[in-house]
């Protein structure tokens, strides 16, 4: 866990540091409240803060209430470090938006304790935004994760003026197995294939599932040959795997097929207008006779 510590006092600092170190946070450390506020605003933020009230440029007060304007999506949870200890300050502090306040010259094992419970929060909303993302069968991301991460890739890409290319599968008659092997082996057939897929990705693609038995990838930078390279040797992966029946030597075998589209470089695409695509293309690979790869061949 990566703490945010915000002191101009270079004593204080170094106790503080010291101590979380001691404790096990990795840190990052600001000398004055302009330094804490960069630090802040920036995409690779700490999850907690211990700032101090009294600051040049910047008070930790301050920085609190412009934090929690920001509204983020992920929490930063705020420690207000400061030799200020009247009820009003207390009432002051909280009300900006600290989750808590420590009074200097603060007790080690106080201070130990109180970043303790924020780390036990930030570690939960951790959880619960990792359980909302993530698909619960194939633990991949689920559709909305998926359609939200496609949309920053996309505009990276846009900036970056690169490719990007999405594949859409979804798995031939599979209505089939689950009526000849019942429902619990679909499901196994399902986390089977998911992890096909991913092995066929690259480092920087993500996978999706984008409904029943549909899974979507995302390659960012790549062209619409080397995104139909990929999905080729997909198909022909799930084409040769043999999901085993638990407990028996039989197995069963599926085929899939897919539809790819892409963007290219400097090409102004919405997600769906590239979804669509990938979707019309599926939809020709399984009038085609299914177990294939088409590629839209609009721009
Ligand atoms: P096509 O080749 O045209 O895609 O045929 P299909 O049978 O695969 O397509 P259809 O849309 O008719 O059926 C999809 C099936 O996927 C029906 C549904 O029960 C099954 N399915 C969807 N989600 C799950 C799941 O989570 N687990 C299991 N076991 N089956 C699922
Ligand atoms: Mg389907
Ligand atoms: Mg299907």
């Amino acid at each position: 866990m990566k703490v945010l510590i915000a002191d101009d006092d270079a004593l204080s600092r170094k106790i503080l540091q010291d101590a979380l170190l001691e404790w096990g946070y990795d840190m990052v450390v600001a000398q004055n409240g302009k330094e804490a506020w960069a630090i802040l605003e920036r995409a690779d933020r700490p999850n907690m803060a211990v700032l101090d009230w009294m600051m040049p440029g910047m008070d930790g007060v301050e920085i609190c209430s412009r934090l929690r304007a920001l509204n983020l999506a992920n929490y930063v949870y705020v420690i207000l470090l400061t030799a200020k200890n009247k009820r009003e300050d207390i009432i002051k502090g909280l009300e900006s938006g600290a989750d808590d306040y420590v009074i200097k010259p603060f007790n080690y094992e106080e201070l130990k304790l109180r970043l303790k419970i924020g780390r036990r929060i930030i570690e939960l909303e951790q959880n619960i935004l990792r359980l909302a993302s993530t698909d619960y069968l194939t633990g991949l991301l689920n559709r909305r994760a998926f359609l939200e991460r496609m949309t920053r890739e996309l505009n990276r890409c846009q900036r970056e003026r690169s490719h990007l290319g999405i594949i859409i599968m979804d798995i031939d008659h599979f209505k089939q197995v689950n009526d000849k092997y019942g429902h619990q082996v679909g499901d196994l057939v399902l986390q089977e294939l998911s992890t096909a897929l991913v092995k066929c990705c690259r480092v920087y693609d993500f996978s999706g599932r984008y409904g029943g038995e549909e899974f979507i990838l995302c390659l960012p930078g790549a062209d619409k040959w080397s995104t139909c390279q990929i999905a080729e040797r997909m198909r022909s992966s799930i084409e040769c795997r043999k999901v085993f029946l638990p407990g028996q030597k039989s197995f069963v075998s599926v085929t899939a097929s897919f539809g790819v589209a892409s963007m290219l470089p400097g090409q102004p695409k919405s997600s769906d207008e590239l979804i669509k695509q990938a979707d019309d293309a599926l939809y020709q690979a399984k009038n085609e006779g299914r177990n294939r790869v088409v590629m839209c061949t609009q721009n």
